[in-house]
């Protein structure tokens, strides 16, 4: 056996058996920001013979304080976070394969990706893709693990279709666009990334070891500045659950799940949330007026940023000059109202 791996193998629950099935199995990661460079970092020494990275952004310098895998030369030259990814995973672990995908994931392409994959990571940084992921795991029974991370606060729960309930179980309705508060408007410090990273991991090494016994089958909820952990006991899948009991994967349908976005102009793009919120102006622009320049009225509010202008209408709408690139814009929403 490689000697590489020596001292995770004399790690009795993983052991030779172990290390040989992490060797064979395949992972796709859903974002790669900070949390999926924790899990591609994580999994990329430990073993795990294919790793599939799909992420639509580029890096960026305020990527740098807690997104492990990039450098100020990725910074620079702008490269796609995917590529930046791969390139430092391949200097750390050349005997494994990693894919690197450069996508907004939605529902034209989720079911593809994970299709041939033994376990799904969320990286994400936005509800809309987690709800997507969700129905397309459950519809393939496919196990995925949920982490999200804001200011110092984090949440993760595994997700074993039919076995554990699964996220709509849990959260029944997504957060209305614009109410929760996101790294770009809240901010993030790197140790809870790692914190909500290794229990993420962690899970995954159990369930590619066939460790299942000793997943945590809860929702755990961390705060490392306040000092709180907790952890909810979770029960049976919900039968009413409209993804899990119900069997309805609305996500994964064009028209009801997707943000729509549609090019307006030249160099613009709207993007509009699948149901209409009713934000408070005032309270967004608070909490961007630090990321840029903001004017707001009674009903809308303007953030330049950059070379880009964000016009965020009161339904949750938004309109993005400076690109018609779509996921530029999908990804400039999910990080400057949230979603
Ligand atoms: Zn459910």
């Amino acid at each position: 056996m490689n000697e590489r791996y020596s001292r995770q193998i004399l790690f009795s629950a993983v052991g030779a058996d172990g290390q040989e099935k992490l060797s064979k199995s395949r992972v796709l990661i859903v974002g790669c920001g900070a949390l999926g460079c924790a899990h591609a970092e994580t999994l990329t020494r430990a073993g795990v013979g294919f790793l599939r990275i799909v992420d639509r952004d580029f890096v960026e310098f305020s990527n740098l304080q807690r997104q492990s895998l990039y450098g100020e030369t990725d910074a620079k030259e702008r490269l796609p976070k995917a590529i930046a990814a791969k390139n430092r995973l391949a200097e750390i672990n050349s005997e494994i394969e990693i894919e690197a995908v450069v996508a907004d994931v939605n529902y034209s392409n989720i079911e593809n990706l994970l299709k041939d994959c033994d376990l799904i990571l969320d990286g994400t940084d936005n509800f809309q893709t987690r709800y997507l992921v969700n129905d397309a795991c459950v519809k393939h029974n496919k196990t995925w693990i949920y982490g999200a991370a804001v200011s110092g606060y984090g949440a993760t729960m595994t997700i074993q279709p039919n076995e554990l309930p699964c996220l709509r179980c849990i959260f029944e309705t997504m957060p209305d666009a614009g109410t929760s508060p996101t790294c770009d408007t809240a901010g993030v410090i790197q140790p809870i990334i790692s914190v909500i990273s290794a229990v993420q991991t962690t899970e995954a090494l159990k369930i590619l070891t066939g460790n299942f016994d000793s997943l945590h089958k809860s929702l755990m909820q961390i705060d490392v500045w306040c000092n709180d952990w907790r952890k909810i006991k979770l029960g049976a899948p919900n039968a009413d659950c409209q993804t899990c009991g119900q069997r309805n994967f609305e996500f994964l349908e064009a028209e009801s799940a997707e943000f729509s976005a549609v090019l307006c102009g030249r160099n613009a793009v709207q993007i509009a949330p699948p149901k209409p919120s009713d934000l408070d102006l005032q309270t967004l622009a608070g909490k961007l007026k630090n990321l840029g320049d903001v004017k707001q009225n009674e009903y809308l509010l303007r953030l330049t940023v950059g070379e880009y202008e964000l016009t965020v209408f009161r339904d949750a709408r938004v309109i993005v000059r400076g690109t018609d690139d779509v996921s530029i814009a999908r990804s400039l929403y999910a990080k400057f109202v949230g979603a």
